[in-house]
């Protein structure tokens, strides 16, 4: 839809269709066209009086307004106060043309990956759980059920953020058995692509040895090592074992608490490379069924069967000390809340430490976004109640959210979020997720984060995703790291 906007103000015009496009995601702001869906004014005073309304609107849903006094308080600054003008436009704007649409979004207008974080912002300024509270409803415009959700997973993750010297370490392996119809990652199948393993390992030995050599040189201890990708456990078994060993000889250090190994594709999983996995110090797997129908399985492009699932997860309890994460994705095709339900309870069963629920977003670069609209999607209402009753569920299970983030065009206006068992949560998802931690990645696509400074501003560098590509880039990546690392932090 096309808006026209009447603003003095006009550098507001891009926050003003960031808001739109909460309500309406096809909105644009278009100046001198006669033919305009809707027309929008917004105004605002120094002193934190912001008015938006629908001209020639008598409806008392076409206006709305606020002062806000409470940016006054002390423990804020300028640069907030700057931001605050910008959230109380967004607010207006949302609350406005969402009455026009009937649309009340329950995230209110954070629409970014990361919406603890503003959680985070507000607790380092000294406010408290209910002081946040209050704020997410009154100036972020969040319904009260996820005000909640943003409470408790901040209040679990807060432990967490007190050495500056520890990072966490991502290693990216971009190779599956096959690619999923929904995959967006850095990841290709190995039936069309096995024939570049070889060169994509030499190179990462390569990067994993300087990149080793960077933290020496910077005092960093590994907090975390992540095996991800990508499926690392497609490898064969030596690699696979070469690669553990390259990643403990590089960072498993004092500090070092969780070792994450990815083995999303259950087929993949065998006892050796468990016993591998075990030799190396890897605590942690995850076995992502995403779901635990078998006709769904064959419908997101997999090859491995739901016997496959239970075989891998067996395989695995034989590893005392070996704690369990499973994923599963509400709003997969064909798939409604009740079917989502029925796979989250057969989860639940096997008592993994932690289980992740994700949304579907149907990114684009998964090839099934053509086909979206095709495919048979359960409804908006009835995955939303959906992940109510898996929150309960898992409530009841003896699980709580600890980290969760959102994807732009997820399904439901709703929510990716990690579930565990009480002090079994994975240190790693936290910081990653909130950005507290210098994150240095390596491999196939990965993203290194490098996160300075008392107000925490993060720096990104993302490898090339195409492993031929990085295989033949790979000095010029550690070399562009290496170099932003000693100007960010010298
Ligand atoms: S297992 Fe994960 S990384 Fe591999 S193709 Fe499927 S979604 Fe992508």
């Amino acid at each position: 839809m096309y808006y026209q906007v009447e603003i003095e103000d006009q550098k507001q015009l891009p926050n003003i269709e960031a808001a739109l496009k909460i309500i309406d995601p096809a909105a644009v702001i278009v100046k001198d066209r006669s033919n305009v869906d809707l027309r929008l004014a917004v105004s605002y005073t120094p002193d934190f009086r912001v008015r938006v309304w629908i001209p020639g609107c008598e409806a008392s849903e076409g206006r709305w307004e606020y002062h806000d006094r409470e940016i006054w308080d002390e423990r804020y600054q300028e640069s907030d106060r700057k931001q605050r003008l910008k959230e109380l436009i967004r607010l207006g704007v949302i609350t406005v043309v969402g009455g026009r649409f009937r649309k009340k979004p329950p995230w209110g207008i954070l629409s970014g990956v990361r919406p603890t974080k503003i959680y985070h912002y507000l607790r380092d300024k000294g406010f408290t759980p209910v002081e946040i509270k209050d704020k997410l409803q009154r100036v972020y415009g969040l319904a009260p059920r996820k005000a909640d959700l943003l409470l408790e997973v901040g209040a679990l993750q807060e432990k967490y953020f007190t050495d500056h010297n520890k990072i966490g370490i991502y290693i990216g392996i971009p190779f599956c058995p096959t690619r999923c119809r929904y995959c967006s990652f850095a990841a290709v199948s190995l039936e069309t692509h096995g024939h570049l393993v070889k060169g994509f390992l030499t190179a990462l030995k390569r990067e994993i040895e300087a990149m080793a050599a960077l933290c020496s040189e910077f005092g960093w201890l590994a907090e975390s090592i992540y095996l991800g990708g990508g499926t690392p456990t497609s490898l064969d078994e030596t690699a696979f074992a070469e690669l553990l060993d390259w990643a403990t000889r590089a960072f498993r250090g004092a500090a070092l608490r969780e070792f994450t190994v990815e083995a999303g594709r259950p087929e993949t999983l065998s006892k050796s490379k468990l016993s591998a996995m075990s030799r190396a110090g890897a605590n942690r797997i995850s076995i992502n069924p995403q779901s635990m129908r078998e006709s769904t399985l064959r419908e997101i492009g997999r090859r491995h069967t739901i016997e496959d699932i239970y075989r891998a997860l067996n395989l695995a309890k034989e590893f005392p000390g070996l704690l369990l994460n499973m994923d599963l994705i509400l709003g997969l095709p064909g798939e409604n809340g009740a079917v989502f339900l029925e796979s989250l309870r057969k989860v639940i069963d096997e008592q993994p430490d932690n289980i992740t629920v994700h949304t579907l977003a149907p990114k684009r670069a998964a090839a099934w976004r053509k086909s979206f609209h095709d495919l048979r999607l359960a409804q908006t209402d009835d995955l939303a109640e959906a992940m109510e009753r898996a929150s309960l569920l898992l409530q009841n299970g003896n699980y709580r959210p600890y980290y969760l983030y959102r994807q732009r065009l997820i399904l439901a206006d709703l929510e990716n979020i990690g579930f565990t068992k009480p002090n079994r949560e994975s240190v790693y998802n936290i910081q990653m997720m909130e950005e507290r931690q210098t994150i240095l990645g390596m491999g196939g696509g990965a993203v290194t984060k490098w996160v300075v400074g008392p107000d925490y501003r993060v720096y990104r560098h993302q490898n090339p995703k195409c492993p031929a590509t990085y295989s033949e880039q790979v000095e010029a990546e550690i070399v562009k790291k290496v170099h932003q690392t000693r100007l960010l932090l010298s």
